[in-house]
């Protein structure tokens, strides 16, 4: 079977094009899609001016594989490490298939910490690798997703070839934000079981907890067994750039770099330079938005809760709330049928992999009437079901 075949297409992809289909046959019908992971607001005017002033300039020319000496040194300097530990990608999404690419075999495994973003399980099947998916618990007292270790430690002794844990925090969908003591017994458990560990931080920002996000690379003692993604899409509204970023031990970001060289050359070199000024004049834009999304997920949870047996995850970070209700029990059939019945669009947790089915995600970053009105429609959606 080659690649095209084993490939599983994105079930939320298939979501999105039914509801623009819809929206081609009744053009005046109101549509309500909160079903991708972007924010509705446009980049910030001051980072689209650093964009457009570097095409005026002449940044219209080919750049190095690794991204832009420029960009490296300020990531350098936002991170306390060195640019020789970065290497630019065409978005967070480009980094993780470079990183599958790069670093797995045809054979290998993967351990994915699931419900997650589906895109990450696929680029790894595209590498070769097969994956296992280890389900985060859902704990009724806290109303959160934790990771569930006994689950990981049984997974892992179960399957052969086990090379890369992948670990998504703040993780998209569920809002966990991994903790402290979490993160050191993954790095043990790599280190003892000669493990990569691709640790997925572009929610990084987008944290309501007090405390720092505890980083992979906060206590990891060296990147030998360490690659970290990040990128600009979600934290400075910037998903149609595509500049994103991975973070690893210098010789394999340098052999990694040389990799992008047959795959993308490089990431767009305006969008690079814009990404320097998000970097370095995008913090109180970046405290403004964090506050909205707070206040609109407390008001999502608020109005959710509201809706019969409604079970609603508490999110500490990202901007998605996940939520299940009686009615969503096969997220798939639930997420067409709210579609053409109320032109509300959500993603089916299914979509997410193990411990999503039941559960839907709804993207939170939207005008909170937008939100309201989605969420009166689920409601009268779910009340006409039950009669
Ligand atoms: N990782 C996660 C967990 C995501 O949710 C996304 C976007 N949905 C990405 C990576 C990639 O984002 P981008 O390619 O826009 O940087």
């Amino acid at each position: 079977m080659n690649r095209l075949d084993a490939m599983q297409p994105s079930e939320i992809r298939e979501l999105h094009n039914d509801y623009r289909r819809l929206e081609a046959e009744q053009p005046t019908r109101s549509f309500i899609p909160l079903h991708f992971g972007e924010p509705d607001l446009g980049t910030p005017s001051f980072i689209v001016e650093a964009g457009c002033s570097a095409l005026r300039n002449g940044v219209v020319f080919y750049e190095d594989n690794s991204g832009r000496p420029d960009l490296k040194e300020a990531l350098a300097a936002h991170y306390g490490l060195t640019p020789d530990h970065f290497v630019i990608t065409c978005g967070g999404t480009q980094a993780i298939a470079l990183t599958m690419l790069a670093l797995l075999s045809p054979g290998d495994s993967v351990l994915h910490l699931t419900p997650c973003w589906p895109n990450i399980t696929e680029a790894a099947k595209l590498a070769g690798a097969g994956v296992k998916e280890v389900a985060l618990r859902f704990d009724e007292s806290s109303h959160r997703f934790t990771l569930d270790f006994d689950a990981l430690l049984d997974t892992l002794a179960a399957t052969l070839g086990a090379r890369m844990l992948i670990v998504n925090s703040p993780c998209n969908p569920t809002g966990w934000v991994i903790r402290p003591e979490e993160r050191s017994q993954l790095h043990t458990l790599c280190r003892e079981h000669n493990l990569i560990l691709m640790s997925d931080e572009i929610y990084d920002r987008i944290l309501f907890t007090s405390a720092p996000f505890p980083s992979a690379l906060g206590d990891a003692g060296n990147f030998e067994r360490v690659v970290v993604i990040n990128g600009f899409s979600k934290t400075y509204c910037m998903t149609g750039w595509r500049i994103g970023y991975l973070i690893t031990q210098p010789a394999r970001a340098a052999r990694m770099a040389q990799m992008q060289e047959f795959l993308v050359s490089h990431a767009p070199g305006a969008g690079q330079v814009a990404a320097i000024t998000a970097l370095k004049e995008g913090e109180s834009f970046v405290d403004q938005s964090v506050e909205r999304y707070r206040t609109l997920r407390d008001r999502v949870s608020t109005e959710l809760n509201t809706l019969d047996h409604a079970c609603v995850a508490q999110a500490d970070g990202t901007f998605y709330t996940f939520f299940s209700l009686p009615a969503s029990k096969d997220s798939v059939a639930f997420c067409r049928d709210l579609l053409r019945e109320t032109g509300v669009v959500l993603a089916p947790g299914r979509a997410f992999g193990a411990g999503g089915e039941g559960w839907i995600r709804l993207c939170c970053a939207n005008e909170p009437d937008r939100l309201s009105e989605a969420i009166c429609r689920i409601g009268d959606f779910i009340a006409v079901r039950k009669h």
